[in-house]
């Protein structure tokens, strides 16, 4: 019954990055709400910190192995309101296929 199944979600969990992602999340939400409260009056540094924090939320994680950014390459193809469960269950770097698991050879290939 050892049939090749599809690694679990966690791909951010099992590479120790998840808190890259939830952070600036958590930030730009955070901005986002303190814009919104803000009503009419538009606050330069907290749009700046927004934007900053979404641009962390996209980049900040990344493969291990291809250093390609996750979470980039998976908001480019969900939907917006799916973005959070989409990166959470993100099973494999979508560039490498490199699935996270912690692994005893470390050969250094280039
Ligand atoms: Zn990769």
């Amino acid at each position: 019954m050892a049939s090749s199944l599809p690694p679990p979600p966690g791909f951010l969990l099992r590479t120790g990055q998840r808190w890259r992602y939830e952070l600036p999340a958590a930030g730009f939400i955070a901005c986002g709400i303190g814009l919104m409260l803000g009503g009419g009056q538009r606050s330069p540094p907290l749009l700046i910190l927004a934007v900053a924090n979404f641009a962390l939320m996209c980049l900040w994680a990344r493969c291990p192995r291809c250093r390609t950014a996750v979470v980039w390459r998976v908001l480019t193809r969900a939907s917006v309101w799916k973005w959070m469960s989409a990166v959470l269950d993100l099973r494999q770097c979508p560039a490498c296929r490199f699935e996270g698991l912690p692994q005893d050879a470390s050969n250094a290939g280039g």
